[in-house]
Formats: structure tokens, sequence, C-alpha cells
């Protein structure tokens, strides 16, 4: 078993899964842990620093699952942009989730808080770590949607083949159901996608 030693949290990993439980459904609790397990194995094969992966998987949802309220009202105390205030839950909880992992879970590592920020629209800049969580949230073994299977074969080979296909699939599917783009989508796609092959 894993146990933290590196000083993102002062929490062992069974009392950041109690905060975190405590905060989502069974249904949510069981996806984060899923990505956790999936971003350690891909931390393993890339690289990256496999206490960060489990932090990040497991916090990467934590505020999914607030009322609206709490969001616009962070979005005035915190001072953050204020069109943030325009878009909602499916946004927010990467966005705005770190100002909640700060305060009330006490995790500070500003890596692991923008894996955080990018794991929905992903971003034109990504750390390892990031590309990481953007990915495991993605093909988690309990995912199944059209292209999974390519989108975790993608991801085996190699990671920024894996980070292009979700996101080219991400906007194509916005677009079909005619949904609003958040423009940090858009600036991923243009960084990520064109002349990517
Ligand atoms: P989850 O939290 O594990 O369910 O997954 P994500 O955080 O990756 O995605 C949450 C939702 O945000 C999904 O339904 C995505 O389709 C949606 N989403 C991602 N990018 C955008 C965007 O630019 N605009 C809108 N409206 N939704 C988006
Ligand atoms: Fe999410
Ligand atoms: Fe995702
Ligand atoms: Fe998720």
């Amino acid at each position: 078993e894993l146990t933290y030693s590196d000083h993102y949290t002062t929490d062992t990993r069974d009392q950041l899964l109690a905060k975190i439980e405590a905060h989502l459904r069974p249904a949510r609790f069981a996806h984060v842990q899923r990505v956790e397990q999936t971003a350690i194995a891909l931390a393993k094969q890339y690289g990256a620093d496999i206490e960060k992966a489990s932090i990040a998987g497991l916090v990467h949802d934590y505020a999914k699952q607030r009322p609206d309220s709490d969001f616009l009202q962070a979005i005035t105390d915190y001072k953050l942009d204020p069109d943030l205030a325009n878009w909602n839950n499916a946004i927010w909880h990467g966005v705005i989730g770190p100002e909640f992992i700060k305060r009330e879970l006490g995790i500070y590592d500003e890596e692991i808080l923008d894996a955080v920020r990018y794991h929905t629209t992903g971003n034109p800049y990504m750390t390892t770590l990031a590309k990481i969580i953007y990915m495991a949230d993605y093909i988690e073994p309990a995912r199944d949607f059209d292209g999974v299977e390519e989108a975790r074969e993608l991801t085996a080979r190699d990671l920024d083949l894996g980070v292009a296909y979700q996101t080219w699939h991400t906007l194509t599917y916005l677009i079909s159901e005619n949904k609003a783009i958040y423009p940090k989508t858009i600036e991923t796609y243009n960084a990520w996608v064109p002349n990517s092959g």
C-alpha cells in the first residue's frame, strides 16, 4: 500500500480518503479511486511522481458534488474571473476545485492543483502529471464509450497521442450536442490537435 511521505498532504492516504468520501456519493467515490489507480500506473510508465499521481487522482473531482452556490460564492470571495459565473458545474469543479482543495484538504502543491484545474478542459501546457490525470479520468476501467479502447491503446503507446485523441473527441462531442465551449477547451484543441496526425 502506498504511504505518503513527501508532505504534499499531512494526511495519511486513509485520512485523505475519508475526507473525500464525505463529499462524494458512492459511485463518484469509486470513480476517483479508479482514476487514482490508473494514474499511478501511468506515473510508473511515464516517470511521474507516484504520490502526486495518487493524491491528484483522488482529489480531481473533490468539488464535483457541491451546490452551485458554493462555486458562485467562491468566485466572489476569492476574486476569481467573473466570467466563471456564466459557466456550470462541469467547468467549475475542475477550475475552482483547487480553492476548496487548498482550504479544506490543505493541499497546496501547484502541480497537483494544476492537474485538477486542467482535468476537464486540458491546457496548452500540461506537466506529465496533468496529462496523466486528464487521461486517467478518460480511460479509467469503468469508462465505456465508443473510442475508449483506442484512447487506452494510444495512451499506453504515447501519452501525448492520448491527450490529442481525447481533446479532439471531446470538442467534437460538445459541438455535436450544441454545448457551449469553454475557451480553455478551444485553446487546448489549438495546441494539441492541428497537425498532430
Ligand atoms: P468527470 O468529472 O469525471 O465526469 O469528467 P470531466 O471533469 O472530464 O468532465 C465533466 C463534464 O464536462 C463532461 O460532461 C464533459 O463533456 C464536460 N465538458 C468538458 N469540456 C467542456 C466545455 O468546454 N464545455 C462544456 N459545456 N462542457 C465541457
Ligand atoms: Fe471531473
Ligand atoms: Fe475528463
Ligand atoms: Fe473524474
